[in-house]
């Protein structure tokens, strides 16, 4: 392979970024200007051209699915694999760092990752024994405090109890937390992050090894670094000392920052060349957009135009100014849907991809309108995010049962499963057995056997609760077996299949598949491992010469499979590949493009957030407004934009008004288009744009929804839901002036 091909397919800027000979090197660049591209490429000019070894590279990416693409395109550049290069999240990163030291780290060797819905057990747990009142302290916003302070790099011994005034509790409740989480073995996310840095400070014969092994360190979407990644890169990379060798490249776009509200610091951006100052730097400004077309760009650039505080780029395209942007008012989300899936269907009729098609979102509860829409006309999708496989409660009761076996001190696990499938322990017991472990400081399991033996329990009680730990006991991991016979008999032996099995409907149904999945999943996991978990084995093996670094230990092949799936939580849903529409939010659509996007429920309260609008210094929003900008660039060819004019979510109707982003791009880039009439079927309202006489009347046959009708009060309007019938039947109608309104239909007295 020879330079031409890394080079050749690059403009002037990118080629000076991926050769550039500077020590740190800051790309900053708009949407779609081939960062991504241009950090590939780097790994392969490095490789090929500087002769680095690849085992010396180490990439950080935002989501295990970037990770996964990385490694794809540079295989596909190289023409190897890149097996020794370290390429993952730096959750990822830092996960395998720990497992590797986890002995310096501090920890026990099989500790277990805990997700969010973990943690704030645990955190409501610990509240609980410490009386304090979750009304007047909602246990969510004491885990917020929790992840925030370790984002910082906080313990809780580095906190002045001083500055919290009446809520030093919440430092009590972090203390009880970390010292619970260490006796039991749980790390949480933020967890990760914190002892992989602390690993560098505190074990500098570790750090010294990752730096002589080290040589280049890339990082894609660099904006969304937050404190401790930030100062786990700089340790690393040697920029806290006077000298290094270590070479940084990052790339990243101020206006794509969408994490501040998970501590992502944009000021990262302006502080890198500061900051990471051995040896000499260049920043490389990309201009040109590869993505979109003139229009979507020019619209873009519009929206990010109103953000103040912006480094400033410029973008621009060679491409045609393509299609105008199409704005859909619905009446509701169903509707809003029903033309989603309308324009999907006509882009499948006219031969176009389904995998080139995203639908995004603000909230993942949106996705749900979709999805059924999708089902009922037979459309393949794809959710990422949300309720993600991994994060479904019949997958979470499963791997509780791996967890607890794995380990006994998992006391989330045992809480998550000692009453699932119901085996009548009841909160009572739990309780005796929780307050019995505060007192002798040990874990939950360890506390309910001795509870038996000493007849701390009633006697009902003991025998339910020694029936779960006989069930434990006899999971426990077979060596013999593979992983998916492993699986298989722990999801049968446990009843779970059954329990979920016995319910008749079609969600107990698809229960009991996704644990038939995990099955499957377990299996691909014995067929092909963890790419990074490959990647350390043989770097151990190269690097067996170097002093001071501990041999990686293979996990068994159960706690490299929890592992993974607390990492994955959602990324690796069955069928990744098969053509599907592709449903997300906006904040995991970062970096990926489609050729036709839809940005759904684009209104003030939802998109921007409620939260946002409540900020009146502005930060917030000007965050929103990035992530708009996220979301209209993600789109090649063609972008619609629907908003609806009320909308059902989190079950309450709400009348609801476009959002203000949607006023902050040129009217002579948009086409309007308004929900006109619409026909009935069910109680499901499809969009039918052909002709007015293709209506169905509803089964009173008197208003149908498309109907136009007038009130007196409300003037002009058109029917848009219908309820109830006789006496108690009402009528959803959308008002010109007035917006949407249920009306008792017996006394609104519309004129039609
Ligand atoms: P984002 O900010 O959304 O992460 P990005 O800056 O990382 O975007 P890429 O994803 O690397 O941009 O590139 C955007 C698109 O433009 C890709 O399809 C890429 O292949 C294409 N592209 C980038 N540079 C070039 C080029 N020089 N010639 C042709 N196509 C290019
Ligand atoms: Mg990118």
């Amino acid at each position: 392979m020879d330079i031409s091909q890394i080079i050749d397919p690059l403009n002037k800027a990118q080629r000076q970024a991926v050769c550039s000979e500077a020590q740190n090197t800051l790309v900053l660049a708009g949407a779609g200007s081939g960062k991504t591209r241009v950090l590939v490429h780097r790994i392969a000019w490095l490789v090929q051209i500087e002769n680095v070894s690849p085992y010396s590279i180490m990439a950080v990416t935002f989501t295990n699915k970037a990770a996964g693409e990385m490694r794809f395109r540079i295989e596909n550049l190289l023409k190897t694999p890149t097996r020794n290069m370290w390429v993952g999240t730096f959750h990822g990163l830092a996960h395998r760092l720990l497992r590797t030291h986890w002995k310096d780290a501090k920890l026990v060797e099989n500790f277990q990752i805990i997700d969010s819905d973990d943690q704030l057990r645990l955190v409501k747990r610990i509240m609980k024994e410490m009386g304090i009142d979750d009304k007047k302290h909602p246990p969510r916003e004491v885990q917020w405090f929790i992840n925030e302070c370790k984002d910082n790099g906080l313990r809780v011994a580095q906190l002045n109890p001083r500055e919290f005034h009446n809520r030093e509790f919440m430092l009590d409740v972090y203390f009880q937390y970390e010292e619970l989480c260490q006796r039991t073995g749980m790390v949480d996310f933020a967890e990760l992050l914190l002892r992989a840095h602390e690993l560098w400070l505190h074990q500098p014969h570790v750090l010294k090894h990752y730096q002589q092994r080290f040589s280049h360190i890339l990082v894609d979407e660099f904006q969304d670094t937050n404190t401790i990644q930030y100062a786990w890169l700089k340790v690393l990379s040697g920029n806290n000392l006077p000298a290094t060798h270590m070479n940084t490249f990052v790339v990243g776009d101020d206006d794509q920052s969408i994490y501040g509200w998970r501590g992502a610091k944009i000021e990262h951006i302006r502080e890198f060349t500061h900051d990471f100052k051995a040896g000499t730097s260049e920043t490389v400004r990309l201009e040109q957009n590869y993505r979109s077309t003139g229009n979507i760009l020019e619209a873009a650039n519009s929206v990010i135009a109103n953000n103040s505080e912006r480094l400033g780029k410029e973008l621009w395209t060679d491409d045609s100014e393509g299609e105008l942007l199409q704005v859909y008012k619905a009446f509701n989300e169903i509707d809003e849907a029903a033309y989603v899936c309308g324009q999907i269907e006509k882009w499948i009729e006219n031969g176009g991809k389904r995998s080139d098609v995203a639908i995004l979102y603000r909230s993942n509860a949106q996705s749900q309108p979709h999805e059924y829409e999708l089902v009922k006309r037979g459309v393949p999708y794809r959710v990422y995010g949300g309720l993600r496989f991994y994060d479904r409660a019949e997958i979470k009761d499963a791997l509780a049962y791996m967890r607890l076996i794995a380990n006994r001190q998992d006391d989330a696990a045992l809480e998550r499963i000692i009453n699932t499938p119901t085996r009548g322990i009841g909160q009572r017991t739990l309780d005796i057995i929780r307050q019995a472990a505060k007192e002798k400081q040990q874990n939950l399991w360890q506390t309910a056997v001795e509870l038996i033996a000493d007849k701390g329990l009633s006697a009902r009680a003991a025998t339910s609760v020694q029936k779960f730990i006989d069930l434990i006991e006899e999971l426990q991991i077979d060596d013999e077996l593979s992983l998916a016979e492993q699986v298989t008999h722990i999801v049968e032996a446990s009843f779970l299949k059954e329990f979920h099995g016995k319910e008749n409907s079609d969600r107990a149904q698809a229960k009991v598949e996704n644990l038939d999945e995990l099955v499957n999943a377990a299996k691909r996991f014995d067929d092909e491992g963890d790419p990074l978990l490959d990647a350390m084995i043989e770097a151990k093996d190269e690097a067996s010469a170097n002093a001071g670094s501990e041999s990686l230990q293979p996990l068994n092949p159960m706690a490299e499979f929890l592992a993974h799936a607390a990492l994955e939580a959602g990324e690796g849903q069955a069928d990744e590949w098969e053509d599907c529409i592709q449903l997300m939010s906006l904040h995991s659509a970062k970096g990926l493009e489609f050729e036709l996007v839809f940005l759904s429920g684009l209104e003030q309260g939802l998109f921007p957030h409620k939260n946002a609008l409540q900020d009146y210094v502005g930060g917030r929003l000007e965050e929103e407004r990035r992530l708009c900008y996220v979301g209209i660039t993600r789109a090649r060819q063609q972008l619609h934009m629907t908003h609806a004019e009320s909308r059902t979510i989190y079950g309450r109707s709400e009348l609801s008004y476009p959002s203000q982003f949607l006023s902050e791009i040129p009217a002579s880039l948009v086409s309007q288009v308004r929900a006109v009439q619409n026909s009935i079927s069910g109680k499901h309202v499809t969009r039918n744009t052909s002709s007015s006489s293709s209506f169905a009347s509803d089964d009173d046959g008197e208003v149908y929804i498309g109907q136009g009708v007038s009130h007196k009060k409300f003037g002009e309007g058109i029917v848009v839901d219908l309820e109830g019938t006789g006496a108690r039947a009402r009528v959803q109608v959308s008002f010109d002036n007035y917006g949407t309104r249920w009306l008792m239909l017996n006394i609104a007295n519309l004129a039609t």
